[in-house]
């Protein structure tokens, strides 16, 4: 078989963790449980962080965007807060996704195997053809690292993801649909909006707006003719 997956649920509110524990458990999963943002970030050796935002000691979006600074371990955000708004801003911190309380079990572990299953594909994926240079951006699919005029840039995971799919296959056209599927989910049903967020920060990190073109009512592409 395959190693189990170690689920962190960072989540104050007892009578919610204590059955997702248990019903992880039940599935297959080792599981630790921490209530606070502190004990969060001080844990170590999970494969997913389950993540709800509204925690005692300090802000979830703040908890989520210090754990994203120093690991790549994917995020599942549980929130309360249903606005779009929120989500986008999730994601944008580095969640890998989101769900709204109240949430079906199922769909719980629907969404966490699904992001385990992404993580390791990026892991694997790599070895030739793993690099791309267009002009002075380089992009190490394998190494997971872009630079851009030899300086190295420090890109969120989705940033990240984003700008490797379009590298693939650089002066391709990616439509939103392919992009979504690719980068986050093929069951996404979140704002579009969120594609548009990422594409404006890689532009403003990686200082080269003309970098990546908008191609109208289709997607977006990796110029090449520059
Ligand atoms: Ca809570």
């Amino acid at each position: 078989m395959f190693d189990a997956v170690h689920v962190l649920i960072v989540e104050d509110d007892i009578a919610i963790a204590a059955p997702l524990e248990k019903g992880l458990r039940r599935e297959g999963f080792v599981v630790s449980l921490v209530g606070t943002g502190a004990e969060a970030l001080a844990a170590r050796g999970h494969d997913l962080v389950l993540l709800d935002l509204g925690l005692p000691d300090m802000d979830g979006f703040e908890v989520c965007r210090q754990l994203r600074n120093t690991s790549a371990v994917p995020i599942i955000v549980v929130t309360a807060r249903g606005e779009e708004v929120d989500r986008v801003i999730g994601l944008e911190l580095g969640a890998d996704d989101y769900l709204v309380k109240p949430f079906g079990f199922r769909e719980l572990v629907a969404r966490i195997r699904a992001v385990t299953r992404r993580a390791g594909a990026t892991t694997a994926a790599g070895g030739e053809g793993a690099v791309t240079t267009v002009a002075d951006l380089l992009v190490d699919r394998r190494a997971r690292r872009v630079a851009v005029a030899g300086e190295e840039i420090e890109l969120t995971r989705k940033e990240f993801d984003l700008l490797a799919f379009l590298a693939e296959d650089p002066g391709a056209t990616r439509t939103r649909r392919q992009i979504l599927e690719s980068v986050w989910d093929a069951h996404w049903y979140g704002p579009t909006k969120t594609i548009d967020v990422h594409v404006a920060s890689l532009r403003r990190k990686l200082d080269r707006p003309d970098l990546i073109d908008t191609v109208r009512g289709v997607g977006y592409r990796l110029c090449t003719d520059r």
